[in-house]
């Protein structure tokens, strides 16, 4: 599976454009702003599935263009369904380049659910804390995890938005650090992408766990 991860809008959210190359499928993850730059991006490639790793505008502002255009299937966790097309604040939307209203999803994304990709397959783990519906996406095969914003580099997501619970965000953490190996690559919901062993060794915020 080839794994391009793009800096997206003005809170530079990655998007990641996965692609199975045997059979040139594609799924998006959090396409959240600069919809132009996702489409060039997919140009040659069929676009199956459009998933979100939690419902924040940020990362699911582009959801609706992508449907319109391709016909794919949308996935999400059904507990962030309340954040769909909340706003935080009045033109925010704008502000950082999202195309609301945000459809339902047509897909619920549930831990343990295995989403398929031509060859390629990604593993589901449900990690409530940032969100109550946030939740990572692995690829065993590429060693891979897509975490949205449950983990950055040197940092952990914020749990203090609404929704937010910092005991969930604790046990998600955790939980990824005893399952996954070290040499998993890390793409985080924004900025940099690090590794769990690169985390482990140097991330202060474990120590709390
Ligand atoms: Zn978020
Ligand atoms: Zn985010």
């Amino acid at each position: 599976m080839l794994v391009k991860v793009l800096p997206v809008g003005v809170l530079s959210v990655n998007c990641s454009v996965l692609i199975d190359e045997s059979t040139g499928k594609a799924l998006v993850v959090d396409p959240g702003a600069d919809y132009e730059k996702i489409l060039k991006n997919l140009e040659g490639f069929e676009l199956v599935g459009i998933l979100a790793t939690h419902g924040h505008i940020d990362h699911i502002g582009q959801v609706r263009r992508l449907k319109e255009n391709f016909h794919a299937p949308f996935y999400m966790h059904h507990a962030d369904l309340f954040l769909l097309n909340n706003t935080l604040w009045p033109g925010f939307e704008k502000q950082i380049g999202a195309s609301l209203p945000c459809p339902e999803p047509d897909m619920e994304l549930e831990e343990g659910m295995e989403i398929k990709l031509g060859n390629s397959k990604l593993r589901v783990l449900h990690t409530p804390g940032h969100t109550p519906g946030s939740c990572c996406l692995y690829s065993e095969q590429d060693k891979v995890l897509i975490a949205g914003d449950l983990l950055f580099k040197g940092s952990v997501g914020r749990w203090d938005l609404p929704g937010g619970d910092p005991t969930a965000l604790k046990m998600s953490l955790r939980r990824i650090f005893e399952e996954l190996e070290e040499e998993v690559l890390v793409v985080c919901g924004h900025y940099e992408e690090t590794t769990i062993g690169w985390e482990k060794k140097f991330n202060p915020y474990l120590r709390m766990l």
